[in-house]
């Protein structure tokens, strides 16, 4: 059991306002495997009014002092990251080395790349006779999601921080224990009190306090497009700025001169990834019509090869999902699609007779999906994958557009040619072709309810800047 029962606030672990605890189940198991501080407004406050404070001073630090800090919570964070693999893969249910890898790896190459890109960074610059300066924005207020826990906090705060913001920390009450180890290692890095804060809480109560506070110079937001639209509202109040990363429900395009087997191959473990709960999943596949019955037939055949288990399992290549909630939700959506005519190829909404605890969900494949059904539109979160059949290039164009969202999507070819103007075509924040690396340095976000703001790389420190022209 992890309990934590302080927040860190003004470089000092101190008691929350009220009494109220949230308890962190695990995925796998379905136990209490530990609990978090509810907080409240007070604790809200109290954090803003030190990240307010501790703005006067870091905000004019120079980019080597905020490096040298970055460089010491690396070495700290990197010294963890067995253990937060361990936490975060039964929170989560992502496998256990997965986890290692992915959940503690990924928010160590955030901070290397910070510490490379403040290396290199230019904060002013000559036009004319003015000299424009990039300064930091001042206060902000992460918010942030529980499918992949610490990086998407690493990607708030290490621009951030090296923007020269201050950081109030929220992170999602579903899976919040990483959050506390980073703290941990932030304050052994020696970070001046208040350039750092972390608060739990629930969304509507914490995270509204912080969006509508008025000392919070920006939020930046992670999570739902549902929860991101109220978070817009209330810091629209006070006009300060937002940077929304929401849902998604991307498409791979398979175009007719792609090599079909990889290319389904590649759709389906992409869309079953961290078991679907990925904003930027490939959860539609476009396979031209005559190609279909191939397609479909492929991709049962990989679906079916993914082994289901706890965390803990090494054979285990899915995952449950992370809450009874998200199994519910996922379970009602399967419903939806045979009821709206899809046809099942593969999975189903029971849970896996071998595997009676844990939030399981049996791989599961739609195909000749329409794009107007439900299970085409919406953002499902879980290991399901729509087949769309299409009749022409522009078909499958319009297809993959044909969503409110816009985070990301593929496309396959032979030609890479072909590939990129078909991809250019796409109204989303990036597309993979044929499969690429993703690209933590490559800018990350969404067109259209994706949000919009950019994370990762050298694009997401202008997001915590702003410029200033200074006339000579
Ligand atoms: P969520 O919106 O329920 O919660 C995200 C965070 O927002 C949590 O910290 C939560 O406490 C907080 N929150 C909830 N309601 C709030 C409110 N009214 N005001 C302020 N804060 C509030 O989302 P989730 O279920 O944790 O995560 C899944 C969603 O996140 C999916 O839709 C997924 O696509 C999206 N997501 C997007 C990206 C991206 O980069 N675009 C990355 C990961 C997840």
């Amino acid at each position: 059991m992890i309990i934590r029962d302080k927040f860190y606030i003004d470089g000092a672990w101190v008691a929350p306002a009220g009494t109220g605890t949230l308890e962190v189940i695990d995925a796998s198991t379905e136990e209490v495997m530990g609990s978090v501080p509810a907080g409240t407004e007070a604790d809200a406050d109290r954090a803003v009014a030190a990240a307010a404070r501790a703005f006067e001073t870091w905000g004019l630090t120079g980019a080597e002092e905020r490096r040298a800090l970055l460089v010491k919570l690396r070495d700290g964070l990197a010294k963890r990251v067995d253990e937060l693999g361990e936490i975060m893969a039964h929170e989560v249910g992502m496998p256990l080395t997965m986890s290692k890898n992915i959940q503690a790896g990924l928010p160590l190459v955030s901070l290397e790349n910070f510490i490379k890109i403040l290396g290199d960074y230019r904060f002013e610059e000559r036009i004319g006779n003015s000299l424009v300066v990039k300064e930091p924005v001042g206060v902000v207020a992460a918010i942030t999601p529980w499918n992949y826990p610490l990086h998407q906090i690493m990607a708030k705060l290490c621009p951030a921080l090296a923007a020269g913001c201050t950081l109030i920390v929220k992170p999602s009450e579903v899976a919040p224990l990483a959050a506390f180890v980073l703290a941990e290692e932030v304050d052994r890095a020696g970070f001046p009190p208040g350039v750092f804060n972390l608060i739990t809480g629930l969304g509507p109560v914490v995270g509204e306090a912080l969006a509508r506070h008025p000392q919070v110079d920006m939020v930046s937001f992670t999570g739902s497009t549902r929860a991101g639209k109220r978070v817009a509202e209330l810091a629209a109040q006070t006009v300060k700025k937002v940077a929304l990363e929401l849902g998604g429900k991307s498409a791979s395009i398979i175009l007719d001169d792609a090599d079909l087997e990889d290319a389904v191959r590649g759709t389906v473990n992409d869309c079953y990834f961290n078991s679907g709960q990925t904003c930027s999943a490939h959860t539609r596949m476009l396979v031209p019509r005559a190609a279909y019955e191939r397609a479909a037939k492929k991709a049962r055949e990989v679906a079916e090869s993914f082994t289901l288990g706890p965390c803990t399992d090494p054979k285990a290549k899915l995952g449950p999902l992370i809450s009874k909630t998200q199994q519910e939700r996922v379970r009602g959506y399967i419903r939806k699609g045979i009821e709206e005519g899809a046809e099942l190829i593969t999975g189903g909404p029971d849970q896996p007779e071998n595997l009676p605890v844990g939030y399981f969900i049996k791989p599961t494949v739609f195909g000749k999906v329409d794009s107007k059904m439900t299970i085409a539109q919406e953002e499902i979160f879980g290991p399901v994958l729509s087949i769309i059949p299409y009749d022409s290039e522009e078909d499958a164009i319009r297809i993959a557009n044909d969503t409110p969202y816009g985070l990301s999507g593929g496309v396959w070819s032979g030609s890479e040619d072909h590939a990129r103007a078909v991809a250019r075509r796409i109204r989303s924040g990036q597309v993979v072709i044929n499969g690429g690396d993703f690209n933590m340095m490559a800018p990350f976000g969404g067109y259209k309810q994706s949000g919009h703001g950019r994370e990762h790389g050298p694009y997401a420190l202008d997001e915590y800047l702003q410029t200033k022209a200074l006339q000579m």
